[in-house]
């Protein structure tokens, strides 16, 4: 509103520039209706937050939006933003559109460049758009990124958690589209790829009914192509499952959904989420998809603290969506996104699957609204059952930095073996550097040792 008022103000800039110096002869009644028609509702704009007030994400619009409009948005928010969001481009697609992530923390422009960040806050993490076909949930996670840096500006704007507060402990790392290329392809065909490799790729796909796509524009299905390695605690040993127990959603060649790639992680969409997996300390991992109004939460190779936990976030979730759980894993099917988490971080995932059974793909410009309201909170409920658990006493450290905390000595010292890295024991709050820590509590200990009274 306000940006009409100067295009106008600007389109008759003579005008007002000379009105303002007193050069033009108006009478008096010309200067009022001049102020009252450019300069009131101007003024009146910014006084009553009308500015403030207009949101940049518009549900009514995400059938039409391209991969590219998203980006655009997460552009404008961090703009609108700027002490509270962070675009960070952190790889590329098959056909070269951003993968980005969206950091939300109070402070974040300064926080991001600590280096010790990992620990100034804990991190959670939010994803969208794994699958092409399934189009509502990167708008829903654009949507989640306004309202909380509203209420985070303007208190009560969401009742039930107060993000002033939040977000001066947590940074939450929203990934709302891991797969632009489907996306695109989905909504818009063939026309949307945009390199010669890209294009290349499609053709070599048995199937040209993209707006059935699930796979990247390679016809990797990005849900089947993490890698699965787990310790098995019972042998002693890691175990390579990665396409092993294979169920009959499978296929052996690039297709619209289902082919798991030529070798875990050889897509770059995959490799770009996994780094960026590894790089912070997430405490849980929410991961949208659809449909079917159910959340998913069970891995059977996973121990059972990691289920146990894993349980109570999908209840605690539940309370935000109502959605049903599902308690079963067969153990056919590999390379989901939440077996690479679980089995790297011992933190629970819980895959969220937004829409009724029945809805078409790509999702119909309806259903956005209830599928955004089912879900606004979502992100939230899984922040406070994180800051309830808070922090495991066995810290991995490689090159003497701070990595992850774990549950169980166990699993945590075949992750140090794996990553060449060391297990310390602590409580609250880790040390991000390993130095600081040992000086820090060898004075402690020197103190307890030689001082015993104080
Ligand atoms: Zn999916």
């Amino acid at each position: 509103m306000a940006l009409n008022y100067f295009r106008i103000l600007f389109s008759s800039k003579k005008t007002f520039i000379l009105l303002i110096k007193g050069d033009v002869s108006m009478n008096i009644s010309k200067k009022l209706s001049f102020i009252f028609i450019f300069i009131f509702p101007f003024v009146f704009s910014f006084s009553t937050g009308v500015c403030a007030q207009a949101e940049l994400v518009q549900l009514s619009n995400g059938e039409s939006m391209s991969s590219q409009d998203l980006f655009s948005l997460a552009v404008a928010l961090e703009k609108k933003y700027p002490t509270l969001i962070y675009v960070d481009i952190i790889g590329y697609s098959v056909d070269q559109k951003p993968l980005y992530s969206i950091i939300m923390t109070a402070d974040v422009d300064t926080l991001r460049r600590q280096k010790d960040f990992n620990i100034l806050r804990q991190h959670y993490f939010v994803e969208a758009g794994t699958h092409a076909r399934e189009t509502v949930n990167p708008l829903i996670v654009m949507k989640q990124i306004e309202d909380y840096a509203i209420d985070y500006h303007q208190e009560n704007h969401i009742q039930e958690f107060s993000l002033s507060q939040m977000l001066e402990e947590v940074a939450i790392h929203f990934l709302p589209l891991t797969n632009p290329d489907g996306f695109d392809l989905v909504k818009f065909g063939e026309a949307s790829v945009q390199t010669q490799h890209g294009r290349k790729l499609l053709l070599s796909v048995g199937d040209d009914h993209y707006t059935n796509f699930k796979s990247g524009i390679s016809g990797v299905d990005h849900n089947r192509n993490y890698p699965q390695h787990y310790f098995d605690m019972d042998e002693n040993i890691w175990k390579n499952i990665w396409q092993l127990n294979i169920s009959n959603l499978h296929a052996t060649s690039p297709s619209a959904e289902f082919y798991p790639g030529p070798h875990p992680a050889s897509e770059p969409e995959v490799k770009t989420v996994m780094n960026y997996i590894l790089r912070y300390d997430f405490r849980n991992y929410i991961s949208f998809h659809s449909r079917g109004n159910v959340l998913y939460w069970n891995k059977y190779f996973a121990p059972d603290y990691y289920n146990q936990r894993s349980k109570t976030l999908a209840q605690t979730i539940q309370i935000a969506n109502g959605y049903e759980l599902m308690d079963e894993d067969n153990g056919l099917g590999s390379g989901y996104l939440s077996d690479f988490t679980s089995s790297e971080t011992l933190k629970p995932l819980i895959t969220v699957e937004t829409l009724p059974i029945s809805t078409d793909l790509p999702t119909q410009a309806h259903l956005y609204p209830t599928a955004y309201e089912a879900n606004r909170l979502v992100p939230l409920y899984a922040i406070s059952e994180g800051q309830k658990t808070g922090y495991f006493p066995y810290r991995l450290y490689v090159d003497d930095v701070y990595v992850r905390d774990f549950e169980n000595l166990t699993y945590a010292n075949a992750i140090a073996q794996k990553y060449n890295g060391k297990i310390v024991e602590g409580d609250a709050t880790p040390s991000m550097f390993l130095n600081k820590k040992k000086r820090t509590h060898s004075i402690y200990e020197f103190l307890i040792k030689h001082l015993p009274l104080i």
